[in-house]
């Protein structure tokens, strides 16, 4: 476990190449593109302002791009501080780093903007490094062979890679180190860093690397966007699983009595519902939209009217079986609709009641739940009175099966 004493901040680099580049086009820069419905930027800092480790970010953003991070400003509620940064990415650390004196933090994690899919795992690995390292280079292992080429295209060496790394972003420090470090190197005029690893081990500090992650990109070309966008489209698609359906029918007949229960809500009548439970012909529908959606059967197979133990039982009970399934398999509602046809009572009244009840048998928010109701025009058998029916659809999510 990281000490819990200590306190850590990062720094964000979105700053310098992005912006220059595009005020030669309309584009925004990489950092402000959408991305599967989000920011890129947006990404990477709900990456840091949700790790619970984390307690101040810095921002080194373009002079012109404050525009762009107002609502990120209004929406988190973590402390996030949008600076201007520099001309270059290690001008940009350095304001970040020179405005963090003020929080003094113990340890700081420096990270591009553009790298949205660093995980809670990396910062985390980066952050328990620190109780035992100075400073920290998230990197992955070369799997493929690096050949060394001359300006002329030749190949003039092949690099043993067994100990070569891919250097990431995360890359974290005890804070004073890291600040000294950059106020050297500035004493020094030495501004041809390319990352905080490198300026670590300049002012002579050991640089410890963890792991990183294969995702863990640096947003750069168009077709990193692409390939990235496709992946997150289909890891949502994934995660909301496949849409199943189903329908229920039920009909009981009316008889002595002086109330009908429809949709667990008791309603005065000079008639009853006539069957063996409380003859609640809509969540009876219900009960078998819900069964037929996740293919378990139907109401009569579960709770067969020939068994004296459902005698007078209150169909919730069956509804909340049905709902209970669901939630084995891993599903998810949707959405109920019922539709209850009746001459009398007149449901209108009723119908919100009615919705109610099902959202809270089935632990569903009030939108995700129909009910309607119409006469038969007095046709037939419900026309004359002498029963009542309804129709329900159940739509429920289950998780991705590929097997179409
Ligand atoms: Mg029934």
């Amino acid at each position: 476990m990281a000490d819990k004493r200590a306190s850590v901040a990062a720094v964000i680099v979105a700053g310098g190449q992005g912006l220059r580049a595009r005020k030669h086009d309309n584009e925004p820069a990489k950092q402000y593109r959408m991305l599967a419905g989000k920011t890129v930027i947006q990404r990477t800092l709900d990456a840091f302002s949700q790790h619970p480790e984390i307690t101040t970010i810095i921002v080194a953003i373009g002079s012109d791009d404050h525009q762009y991070c107002t609502h990120t400003l209004e929406e988190s509620t973590k402390q996030i501080h949008f600076i201007t940064g520099g001309a270059s990415r290690q001008e940009s650390v350095f304001a970040g780093l020179t405005a963090l004196i003020q929080h003094s933090p113990d340890y700081v994690l420096i990270h591009d903007a553009v790298r949205p899919f660093v995980t809670t795992d990396i910062i985390t690995r980066n952050i328990k490094a620190l109780t035992s390292h100075q400073a920290i280079l998230t990197a992955i292992p070369i799997h493929d062979t690096i050949k060394k080429g001359n300006a002329q295209g030749q190949i003039i060496e092949t690099i043993d890679r067994s100990h070569t790394q891919l250097a990431q972003t995360p890359q974290s420090f005890h804070f004073s180190l890291i600040l000294s470090a950059h106020q050297k190197a500035d004493s020094h005029q030495k501004t041809d860093f390319t990352d905080d690893a490198a300026i670590a081990e300049w002012a002579g500090m050991n640089v410890h690397v963890v792991e990183g992650h294969r995702d863990n990109i640096k947003l750069t070309r168009p077709e990193d966007f692409n390939m990235t966008e496709q992946r997150l489209i289909m890891e949502t698609l994934l995660a909301r699983g496949e849409a199943r359906t189903g329908i229920g029918y039920d009909v009981h007949a009316l008889g002595e009595g002086n109330s009908v229960t429809l949709c667990g809500v008791e309603i005065p009548h000079n008639k009853s519902l006539q069957g063996h439970s409380d003859a609640d012909v809509a969540l009876h529908a219900l009960t078998d939209a819900i069964l037929g959606a996740i293919g378990e059967g139907d109401i009569g197979e579960h709770f067969p009217p020939s068994n004296m133990q459902w005698k007078g039982m209150s169909s919730d009970h069956f509804l909340k079986d049905a709902i209970n399934r669901v939630t084995l398999k891993k599903g998810k509602i949707s959405h109920l609709d019922v539709q209850i046809i009746a001459e009398l009572p007149k449901i209108s009244p009723h119908r919100e009641a009615m919705r109610q009840s099902i959202a809270t048998i089935c632990d569903l928010p009030l939108h995700r739940v129909g009910v309607k109701a119409t006469t038969n025009e007095k046709l037939g058998f419900i026309g004359r009175g002498e029963g009542i029916a309804a129709y329900a659809v159940a739509t429920i999510r289950l998780p991705w099966e590929d097997d179409v």
